[in-house]
Formats: C-alpha cells, structure tokens, sequence
C-alpha cells in the first residue's frame, strides 16, 4: 500500500537487472540529484506507459453514471426497507459517480435528505436540499423537497424559517396550477398538517435549553516552546552524532502533559488493501465501504453525507469548504493521476502532494541549496564539525530557520533523513520510475504550469493537453521530480501513521469495540525529532490531521522523550523488533533491546505467550524440543506440532464470530468455550489468546444482555491484558472502557463507577482529557448520578 502495485516493482526490477553492469554502480553511488538525471536518460517512455495504463485500470477514479445508478437503486431499495443508515452510504457512492453539474446529481442529494431526514439530522438534510436546489433538481419534484425542509426546520425548533419555508411552497403549487393527482392530494395534506404544527408550536413554545454541557472538563496546562513550534516549553531539541537531532525534558514532567501539538504538514488517506486487487472489468459495482468512503480526504473527519469531488468518483470531502481548499491546494492537480497515484502507493503520493503544498519557487530554492551538501554526501562529520562551529543553541541543527526555530514547514521536512546512501540502489531505481511516470503525466495532462504555480486558479477547469508529449521532462519538472524522490526515500523512516479507533464487530451490541485503524499516511515535522524505543515514555494521539503526544509515565528532566515507531516490546520479541526496525535503518540500542540482548532477560512476549505440557499442563522447556518440566511427567513435544495445533484453534476462533456476526449467539458460545477448553490444554493461562478468547465471550454475553457473565468474562481478560502491557497501558484503557459499558448497562453502579474511573485516569492519560472515549465516559458517570435512588439501592 506505502509501496507501488507488485506489478509495476517487478517490472522495476526487471528493468534494473538488465542495466549494464556499470550503469548499476554509478546509479548506486549516484547523489538524487545525478539519479535522476542519469534515470531520465533511461527511460523508454512507451513502455512504462503501457505498463502503468494496464495497471491503472483496476483503480476506478472515473466518474461512471452507470455505476452511479446501480448505487442509487439499491439505496432506494434500503430506504424502502427503512435501512436509512445504509442508504445514505449508497446515495453518497451514487453522488461521487454522477457527473458534475448533471440534475441527477441533485437527485441523488435529494434522496440522501430523504434518509437524512429519518436519521434525525436535520442540519446535514437541510444541507443536502440546498445541494440538491443548487444542483438544478428538477423543478415538478421540487415541492416535496421544499417540504421536507420545513419539516427539518421546524424540527429544529425554526418556527419562522419553517413558516417562511412554507409560504414557498404554497406559492410554488399555486402557480403550478390546478393539481389533481394523488401525490399533489398528498403533498397538500401534508402542507396543512404541517401549517398545524407550526402553530401549536408558537403557542407554547419549548423552555429553552441550558446553554453549555455540563460535563466539566478539565483544562490542561499547555505553554508552547519559544523555538520548537508545537511542542511544550518543557522540551528542549538537541543534536549529537549520535542521536541525531532529539527531544529531552527540561524539567520533570507528569504522566498525561501534553507535549506535543502538531499538525501534520501533509497527509494522504490510505486507501484499503484490497482496493486494487479485484480484478476490475467485469466485477459488479462494489458496494462496500472503505476509508476513502468513510473519512474526508482533506481534513480526515468521518463523513455522514460526502461532498464528491468535482471530477472524480475517488476524492469525497466532508463539506465544500474542505473540497475547495483541497481543489486549490493540490487536488486541481491530482484529480486525474487518481488512478496512477493509487497504483504507485501512498508514498508517492505523499510526496507529490508535498511538493505541490510547498510551492515551486520553495522547493526549487530548497533543492538548489543541497546540492551544496552534494558535495561531500559521504563525510557526516563535516556536516557536523559545520554545525558545532555554529552559534549556541539550536541554531544550526538541520531545519532550523535563521532565528534558530524549528517550525512545521517545508524546510523541515526537506530536512528529514532521506538515508539516500542506505537504500539497496534497485529500490531507488524504482522510486525514482515512480516519481518520473508521474511527472511524466502531469506534463502530458497539460499540468505543468499548475505544478509550477505559474497560472491563476481560472484557468484549471479545462487542462491543455501537451504538444511535445513524447518531449522529454523540462528542468523545472526534474527539480520536482528530484525534491518527490527525496520525499519517498524520506517517508521510509520518517512517514507517520495517522491511526483512529474504530468500531469493529458486529454493530448491534451495546458495546463498542474499538480497534486502531490505520487512516492516513502524513509527515509530521516536529513529531519526527523524536526517536524510537520499544519502551517508549509517550503515548500518540490524533484528531482529524493533527497529532498530540503525551507523556505516558513520569519524565525526569534530563531525560530523552522516545515514540514508538512500531514494534513494542509488548508485542515482539528483541529478534523481530530489530529486524523490522531495519527499514528504519537503525539498529535499537533502548533499554528493553539492551535488557533482552544482553543480560539474557527473557522477553516478556516469550516468557507469557508460552506453550505448556499437554499431558499434565505444567510449564514446557526448550527450543524446538519442548520438554515438560514435571519430572513425574517427563514428556516432550515438538514446538511445530504445538504450533499447528495453535493455529487450528486461531481458525476455530475466527468461525466462532463468523457465526456472532451471523447473529447466532447461542452457537457462537459453545464453539468459544470449546475453544477455550482445547487451549486450556496447551496454551499457557498466560497466553494472550487465553485472553483474547476471554474478550471475545464477554462481547457474545453482552450482545445477549447477560451483563454479569459479560463482566466476568472481561475482567479475566483484563488480568491477562495487564500482564501482557502493564497496569496503565493504553490497552488496560481499552478494556476497562469496554468492562464500565458493561457494567453500566447491567445498572452495576458502583462497580461501574470504579471502573468509569480507572478507564478515565488511564485514557486521559494516553488520549487526553478531550478524546471522545473520555466524554463518553463522563456521560455514563452523569447517567448514573442522575439514577433515582430507587435503583440504585436495589444493586
Ligand atoms: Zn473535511
Ligand atoms: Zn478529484
Ligand atoms: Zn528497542
Ligand atoms: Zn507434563
């Protein structure tokens, strides 16, 4: 997904084993700069093209009015089934393949307030009716519409707007003339009824809401970094050979502080995985959702009733705000590579976009500058010996400006590592492929003065197609291209992962599951100074584009603020951390690698997600070999078979909840607690999927309302959660979260109060006071404080 499709690597690679010997090692030693200048001269243009436009039919990012009206058929057919919710996701995929400016695009809004309206949004509908009146709807259908607005408005407590709204329509079926058929004979039935309900409003008008929540919450304390924008004064940056350049606190701080704000300097939402390997031609329209149809692709928020873009079915928006400064930003320019950008990866991607937010005149002065550096690309001490004669303070640490700030910009992130000397040279062949096809067709699209920000905004409607399309790059175009492949190498160690927590499972329980899920891919400057460690002191957060860093235990001053890129020593042993931690190009020296490989520590993920003896459950020895460690016993078995059968049991699982989904919860119980009993005879009690196994019954049990099996089924699963990541770990907050729902549902007020706030101390610790989760919580505790004292004796 960061990558480009397999196809177009393995042409890569092909292309680049057939290279002369010698041409192989002046392009692996080559600077970018010479990359891509040497690249340019390789290319055989026709057969990339042919490539890549083979490739970029599986990607739809056309706007395809048959598909369009599958989509609204079928949402027609939910709305008729009051399945309103499905519906408005279907009339939203109809929308984005509706031709722009066409009256069935107003059709499409008009049904989606229909839905809207049953929902019970109301703001979003009258919104949806505008978008549907703007877009040309046609007129003979229009009093029904304006209808439904007055009922919003008047749902909305607008009395006048809705009487104003009325009048409209009155007027309209007036000079529509005499109308006699059954939906005018409706229509006017519902016109007078709606005339009644206005007026029985205005005579007792509803008391007016309290202004403000009562929810209290509490401020945090947040003073901001004189020289590091977006990180708090109790941060300073430093820089030595070694570390590089790095965050330490310059004061104690608490578990919980913020102490980092960022927003990202550019972000692309990933698509799914699957999204280009259905093969596309024959394949019905596909109905089902991904990230791209769930969150804005400009601000990330999550859409209820998406603005589609102008020109193509891909880029959805959650208002016209977001689609015209994305449009003017760097979309006008994207909109037709969609398909090309989505076989060539997220990163590319990311990279493009960042060299259209920085601007031509930026990026050309930035790329000018390092081919100074170029110079002696192989000497880091020099650069180094350059930066200790430097005045004090950080002034001089890469990517400050001249007033020694560090600031989200461009220049930081042109700054990132790009390791160009790192990356095996046929993995910069095939980024420097990539970037060059994308070039290429920006220039064969007519793009090139928008890239290059040398026409006004006007003229973007209709892009010129190129005359000299075969031509080869022009400089200004190679400057792009070279500043795009610094950024791909870049993204390898420095892209950051933009995560929400979404709700996963079947929808109908009362509780919710959240699971991380992976939205965006960003760069986040700032955020970048912070090395890793598998024992980090800091839990990430984010909202919408912006991320927040808090400190997840106390930090003495003094002490390096460390982020995890990944692999947590929670989750992987020493071996495998480090080998992931490759692609990073750095091998981890924090103390968990250290404890692990040195002093012959056991890792935690060894010692709890162990095997024991089949025969009699006692603890197993060994590597291969397993041998029980009763001696009465005295059994072995070998680690594979042990495997396998883990394995079979992780298959068994996973049709347990296919039968949950199914909505048979009866059956789902049986085969978990079978699968718990097999376990039980290999697995440590230890073992997370003991746990796991444990969660899963508490979720069965609470789609039931059985709430106190649910409870007792989760807290088991905590206690092994808590062995496994600790006692304030963010996930201990998660299951916490889940056991107070729980508890609250089953009216257990005083445990459910405890648990509320357990969940709270840990979440806000990790996610902020703010987080949604945290609101959440505090409205269940003001539930329960509100329960008349009748209940809450009985419990
Ligand atoms: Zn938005
Ligand atoms: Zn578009
Ligand atoms: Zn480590
Ligand atoms: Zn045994």
């Amino acid at each position: 997904m960061a990558l480009p499709v397999e196809e177009w690597r393995l042409y890569a690679a092909r292309r680049w084993a057939a290279l002369e010997p010698e041409l192989r090692e002046r392009l692996a030693a080559a600077s970018l700069h010479d990359t891509l200048r040497l690249g340019c001269g390789l290319l055989r243009p026709e057969a990339e093209a042919a490539v890549l436009q083979r490739l970029c039919r599986r990607a739809r990012t056309d706007k395809e009015p048959a598909a369009a009206r599958c989509y609204r058929e079928e949402g027609n057919r939910l709305f008729g089934r009051r399945r309103y919710g499905a519906a408005v996701k279907l009339y939203s995929q109809a929308a984005a393949h509706e031709l722009h400016g066409s009256p069935e695009v107003s059709v499409c809004f008009a049904n989606r307030s229909a839905a809207l309206f049953h929902l019970g949004y109301f703001e979003v509908c009258l919104e949806d009716i505008a978008r549907a009146e703007s877009h040309g709807y046609p007129d003979r259908l229009l009093p029904k519409v304006l209808l439904r607005k007055a009922e919003c408005l008047l749902c909305l407590g607008r009395l006048q707007d809705a009487a104003d709204a009325l009048s409209v329509v009155e007027n309209k079926i007036a000079m529509d003339g005499i109308m006699t058929s059954p939906m005018h004979q409706t229509l006017l039935k519902k016109l007078s009824q709606l005339k009644i309900k206005i007026r029985e409003k205005e005579s007792c008008p509803e008391p007016a809401q309290e202004s403000g929540s009562n929810i209290q919450r509490k401020m945090e304390i947040w003073e901001e970094n004189d020289s590091i924008a977006g990180a708090s004064s109790s941060l300073s940056l430093k820089f030595d050979i070694e570390r590089g350049r790095h965050l330490v606190a310059s004061q104690n701080i608490l578990p919980g502080q913020s102490l980092l704000k960022e927003e990202a300097f550019v972000s692309v939402l990933c698509p799914r995985e699957s999204f280009l390997q259905q093969d596309s031609s024959e394949a019905a329209w596909d109905s089902r959702l991904t990230n791209a149809d769930l969150y804005c692709h400009h601000c990330l928020r999550q859409l209820l009733a998406s603005v589609p873009c102008r020109g193509c079915s891909y880029t959805k928006y959650c208002s016209q705000n977001c689609a015209d400064v994305a449009w003017e930003q760097y979309h006008r320019t994207e909109c037709s590579l969609g398909a090309l950008l989505l076989t060539l990866g997220v990163f590319c991607h990311v990279a493009l976009r960042t060299v259209l937010l920085a601007g031509f005149a930026e990026v050309s002065r930035l790329v000018e500058w390092s081919h100074d550096g170029d110079k002696e690309p192989h000497n880091p001490e020099a650069r180094c010996k350059h930066l200790n004669e430097a005045p004090a303070g950080i002034r001089g640490i890469p990517g400050c400006n001249e007033n020694g700030q560090y600031q989200s910009s461009y220049r930081a992130v042109f700054n990132l590592l790009p390791h160009t000397e790192k990356h095996s040279p046929e993995h910069k062949f095939m980024c420097m492929l990539s970037v060059v096809a994308i070039c290429k067709q920006l220039q064969e699209a007519g793009l090139e003065a928008a890239v290059l920000n040398q026409e006004s905004s006007e003229d973007w409607s209709k892009p010129k197609t190129c005359e000299k399309s075969s031509g080869e790059l022009s400089p200004e175009l190679k400057t792009m291209a070279e500043a795009m492949l610094r950024h791909v190498l870049q993204l390898q160690c420095n892209a950051q992962a933009i995560t929400v927590m979404q709700e996963s499972g079947s929808r109908d329980g009362a509780v919710v599951n959240n699971e991380p899920v992976r939205l965006a891919t960003a760069f986040f400057p700032v955020l970048s100074l912070l090395n890793h460690s598998c024992c980090p002191n800091t839990s990430v957060s984010f909202s919408g584009t912006a991320a927040t860093v808090r400190a997840s235990q106390p930090i003495p001053r003094g002490q390096e603020i460390f982020h995890c890129y990944g692999p947590h020593q929670c989750r992987m042993r020493v071996a495998e951390r480090q080998q992931l931690l490759g692609q990073y190009f750095f091998e981890c020296h924090c103390q968990a690698c250290l404890d692990e490989l040195e002093s012959g520590v056991k890792s935690v993920v060894t010692l709890r997600n162990s095997f024991c003896c089949p025969s009699c459950q006692a603890p197993v020895q060994g590597e291969d070999m397993l041998c029980c460690s009763n001696e009465a016993c005295a059994i072995s078995v070998s680690r594979e078979s042990l495997s396998r059968r883990l394995r079979d049991l992780q298959q068994q699982m996973k049709k347990a909840l296919g039968v949950l989904r199914d909505g048979k919860a009866d059956q789902a119980i049986k085969m978990l607690l079978k699968c718990q009993m097999d376990a039980g005879n290999f697995l440590s009690p230890e073992h997370l999927l003991m746990g796991e196994m444990e969660d899963h019954l508490a979720q069965v049990y609470a789609t039931l309302g059985k709430w106190q099996e649910a409870a007792r089924h989760l807290e088991r699963s905590i206690e092994i959660v808590e062995m496994h990541h600790g006692p304030s770990s963010i996930e201990i907050g998660q299951e916490l979260f889940k056991l107070a729902q729980i508890l609250f549902n089953g009216f257990a007020v005083s445990e459910a109060l405890s648990t509320i706030e357990r969940a709270e101390e840990i979440l806000s610790v990790h996610c902020g006071p703010q987080s949604t989760q945290i609101q959440e919580l505090q409205e269940m505790k003001t539930c329960l404080s509100e329960l008349p004292k009748s209940i809450l004796q009985r419990t």
